[in-house]
């Protein structure tokens, strides 16, 4: 097998053939849910073995509970025990993942991207609670504000540089990873159906949880109808794709 430049490894990884580039970026609200819900699920998990009764509300929304006051990508309340599992399992999760790119290249399509997908928003979340801790400026208020706090600035700030490495050793480690071994070919536009069903089902979770879960707490105000109108304009779009997708097999079938 032909040996790829650094380079070429490095887009491919993130672009590995025409389409799925643009496919990773349609799926970046559905990853918004997805990635808070693992985020949110995991302080609720904590408090669930501290013994406490927490109420997981994994949407964006403005949170007028007294010590927030401000818009939040969700929250778990009654969170008890230990502050930064999201932070400490992410980091964790992260590394198992890159583990996985570095030592095996699996074949099925849908499996790749998944772990890209959720490897963006692990990266995403992580740096978007640790990016301030990085100067040791973290709000207060915030997993990583509460976690210097409690254990440390010292400890926090390193912590923060150590996932920041991390997520830039990427840069390292695509050198000698086994990601691009046998990586399957490219596929057409309209070859993303299973894709568009998969995202679309996270969608109209991410809508029906956004109703369906309430507390006094919650605010629906411009932030939670801007990502609320996201999932829905994401959902209507898989749908229209999986018509035209549909009608494009039909004229070619017909042809
Ligand atoms: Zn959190």
């Amino acid at each position: 097998m032909a040996s790829e430049s650094y380079g070429t490894r490095l887009q491919k990884f993130w672009a590995p053939n025409g389409w799925a580039f643009l496919w990773l970026v349609f799926g970046l609200m559905p990853l918004f849910f997805f990635q808070t819900f693992v985020h949110e699920g995991l302080h609720w998990l904590t408090a669930k073995l501290d013994g406490s009764d927490p109420n997981l509300i994994p949407f964006a929304h403005y949170n007028n509970s007294p010590g927030q006051m401000r818009n939040l990508n969700g929250i778990t309340l009654n969170a008890t025990g230990f502050v930064a599992t999201p932070q400490i399992v992410g980091l964790l999760l992260m590394i198992g993942l890159i583990v996985i790119v570095i030592f095996t290249s699996p074949r099925a399509r849908w499996l790749r991207t998944f772990l890209t997908w959720w490897y963006l928003g692990l990266i995403l979340d992580l740096l978007f609670n640790t990016g301030r801790g990085l100067f040791d400026a973290s709000n207060p208020l915030t997993d990583w504000g509460k976690f210097a706090a409690q254990y440390g600035h010292g400890l926090a700030t390193f912590l923060s540089w150590v996932i920041l490495l991390v997520v830039v050793s990427q840069l390292v480690w695509i050198a000698i990873s086994s990601w691009h071994v046998n990586r399957p070919p490219g596929v057409g536009f309209f070859d993303y159906r299973g894709l568009a069903i998969a995202y679309g089902v996270v969608s109209l979770i991410a809508v029906i949880a956004s109703w369906a879960i309430n507390d006094p707490s919650i605010d629906r105000n411009w932030w939670f109808w801007l990502v609320f109108l996201g999932q829905i304009a994401s959902f209507v779009w898989y749908a229209v794709y999986l018509y035209l997708a549909r009608s494009t097999e039909r004229s070619v079938a017909h042809a």
